[in-house]
């Protein structure tokens, strides 16, 4: 079992720090996006680089180059931007263009707005008008410190963000999940007081908490991230470029696509063999095997878990202990579900309601068998959502 606290909230000291400039970086792009740019063209930072053809105000965000630079390659997943090269003998340097700021946030309103926040790269699919909004402050996982360290350092982004998505989606009730024991407010916003113990700190878990509800209609829920996202874009009125990643007990606010290893060597974070480096916290989080790779904007922490505290999860055999029943926030049978899934009894898990699980990971997390119970249930899962909408559309959290 991983020697892991389960507690995610801390009192945050430090202060939020801006993580250099890179000289090159990798944006990602998702299979929605198309690109806009083309190999060897000079992009200036905050130029869109692939945009997201959907007609609805309500979807994935647009991608902007977060740096000034050449286009080295437009790849499936990717956009890799480098330094402009420097100009021959006898040539001009070519200067990038500049974007300009987007003065129309201040004054658009409704559908117009988040159509806008989208174009500027803000992911809007999060938010739908005229629902209730709960923001979920909670740390998202142990270890990971963006909100309770955006709450300390940005209140005004928040602020802003807040009454841009105000004029934006009209919601009708706005609450605030914090940990119990902290006196945290925003302005406008009722405050709830949960669990900071993860998994009590995934959405659908902090919905409960805040209306007591399990899957009530017409409620949205954003993150702390999400929030200074549309703030950040709304107060200097250009596109999303940086996201805040939390690594070790430091939170930078990070150029999107820098390298992680960049990232690592400006946080001074010293590893060996032995350590293990994932994409956000360690309970949900994808190993990074090629430290290249950019950050993309969704990413929430880099954390660094040594080998020793997550042992090497094994196809073994389940010996029906029940200890994943026990922790299991969806009410499932993990174990029963990852038997189905490893022998491709897949309708089987779907008639156990395989869709409920909302993918926590507590289950592989106390396994004493050391199997990979989530990630049989994320392949039913997969398998079952190409022809079972109800499986496609389950995950409730992301
Ligand atoms: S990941 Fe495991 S413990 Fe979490 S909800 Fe799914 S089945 Fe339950
Ligand atoms: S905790 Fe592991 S061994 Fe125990 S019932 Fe669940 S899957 Fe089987």
């Amino acid at each position: 079992m991983m020697k892991l606290r389960l507690n995610t909230s801390v009192e945050v000291t430090g202060s939020l720090q801006d993580a250099p400039v890179s000289s090159v970086v990798r944006i990602p792009i998702q299979k929605k996006h198309k690109p806009v740019v083309k190999k060897k063209q000079i992009v200036g930072r905050g130029q869109v680089i692939a945009e997201n053809p959907t007609k609805s105000a309500y979807s994935l965000g647009f991608v902007h180059s977060s740096i000034d630079g050449i286009v080295e390659e437009v790849l499936a997943d990717a956009i890799v931007i480098g330094p402009i090269p420097a100009p021959k003998e006898g040539e001009e340097a070519v200067a990038p263009p500049v974007t300009e700021l987007c003065a129309e946030l201040d004054t658009l309103e409704n559908e117009e707005l988040s159509r806008k926040l989208l174009e500027l790269g803000v992911d809007t699919s999060r938010f739908h008008a005229s629902r209730a909004l709960i923001i979920n402050g909670l740390n998202p996982e142990p270890g990971v410190l963006v909100s309770e360290q955006l709450v300390k350092d940005a209140q005004e982004t928040l602020k802003i963000g807040l009454q841009t998505l105000e004029r934006a989606i009209k919601p009708g009730t706005v609450k605030l999940v914090v940990a119990k024991g902290k006196q945290i407010s925003l302005h406008g916003c009722t405050t709830v007081h949960a669990s900071d113990v993860y998994p009590a700190t995934i959405d659908p878990l902090v919905v409960y908490a805040a209306t007591g509800s399990e899957r009530p209609d017409n409620v949205d829920v954003i993150s702390i991230s999400d929030l200074f996202q549309v703030g950040r874009v709304a107060q200097t009125k250009l596109p999303l470029m940086e996201a805040v990643v939390s690594v070790g007990d430091n939170v930078y606010l990070v150029p999107i696509g820098m390298p992680v290893q960049n990232l690592l060597d400006h946080a001074g974070v010293q590893y060996g063999s032995e350590w293990k480096i994932a994409l956000n916290g360690p309970m949900r989080g994808t190993p990074i095997f090629n430290l290249a790779m950019g950050i993309p904007e969704k990413c929430t922490a880099i954390s660094l878990i040594r080998e020793d505290a997550c042992p090497q999860v094994q196809p073994n055999p389940c010996i029906n202990c029940g200890e994943c029943v026990f922790v299991c926030p969806a009410r499932i049978h993990p174990g029963m579900l990852s038997c189905n899934a490893e022998f491709g009894f897949y309708d089987e898990a779907r008639y156990k309601n395989v869709e409920a699980c909302l993918e926590c990971g507590m289950c592989t997390f106390v396994c004493p068998a050391t199997r990979p119970v989530m990630q049989y249930i994320l392949l039913a899962k997969h398998s079952l959502a190409g022809k079972d909408e109800l499986v496609s559309t389950c995950r409730l959290q992301d």
